[in-house]
């Protein structure tokens, strides 16, 4: 059967180095992205020209019907999906709970939590053995700022910790559910990681000061971060598992 991977968010930062190594594995690639439609098009191209197939699909996770879009392309194009990345994801600028606006919560929850659940549902369609499907893998992109290793996210952004939370308990949740399925369920929970996301969150500066509390010494690179994701999209008898990929924090 042919592997076909979806990673939501793949334009960029962890998502892009996930792409890459899915392809070194043998999956044909859906790099989706919601506005950089350039930087999915070079994962692509950088697939493409190491003999793998991959396409660019845009879709804002946030959005249902997008979301269904996404997938039908999908299908028209790779074929059904036999694995999901829910990597997309956003933080927002750093503020205490005292000083957050409902709207900020409510967008947090809709990308980081609602997103994945979307694309989730759209997956377990194609892949379950109810719905016809041969089974296939969901790995979850969390944070170590869902729970005590990150505490989470408190003075920053306890509203990304909170939904990185949600994460974890739809990952621990749908492993259960799924398993008579075929489908198995991961996570994997990152601690500080070189990519844009910081500076787009108002923290640019937050890898550079994070290297000296690590018990590694450096922060992740986003390759660190797909190893783990791939080992939990191939590790056959793993499901409902969390991969803390911190450093040792
Ligand atoms: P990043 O460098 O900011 O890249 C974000 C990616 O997500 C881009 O491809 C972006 O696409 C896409 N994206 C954002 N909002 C989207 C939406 N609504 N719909 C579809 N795609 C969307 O982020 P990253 O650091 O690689 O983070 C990836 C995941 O790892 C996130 O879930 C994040 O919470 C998690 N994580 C990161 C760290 C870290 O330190 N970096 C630590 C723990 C967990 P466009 O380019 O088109 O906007």
């Amino acid at each position: 059967m042919d592997k076909i991977m979806l990673v939501t968010g793949g334009s960029r930062g962890i998502g892009a180095a996930t792409c890459l190594m899915a392809a070194k594995y043998g999956y044909a690639v859906a790099v989706n992205y919601r506005s950089n439609r350039e930087a999915a098009e070079q994962v692509v191209a950088a697939i493409e020209a190491d003999g793998g197939r991959a396409i660019a699909v845009q879709a804002d996770v946030a959005d249902e019907a997008q979301v269904v879009n996404m997938f039908t392309t999908i299908d028209d194009t790779l074929g059904r999906v036999t694995a999901l990345v829910n990597n997309a994801g956003i933080v927002d600028q750093p503020s205490k709970v005292a000083d957050m606006s409902a709207e900020r919560v409510a967008k947090m929850m809709s990308v980081n939590v609602v997103g994945p659940f979307i694309c989730a549902r759209e997956a377990i369609r194609r892949m379950g053995t109810e719905h016809g499907g041969s089974g296939g893998v969901i790995v979850n992109v969390s944070s170590a700022a869902s729970h005590a290793a990150g505490k989470g996210g408190a003075g920053t952004y306890i509203d990304y910790g909170a939904s990185k939370g949600a994460i974890d308990t739809l990952t621990e949740g749908l492993a259960h559910e799924l398993a008579g399925e075929n489908i198995r369920v991961n996570a994997v929970r990152p601690g500080v990681v070189n990519t844009e996301i910081h500076a787009s969150g108002g923290l640019p500066d937050k890898p550079e000061q994070a290297k000296s509390a690590i018990p590694l010494g450096r922060v992740g690179e986003p390759e660190d971060i797909a190893e783990a994701i791939i080992y939990l999209a191939e590790a056959r008898f793993t499901t409902g598992a969390f991969l803390d990929v911190d450093g040792g924090v």
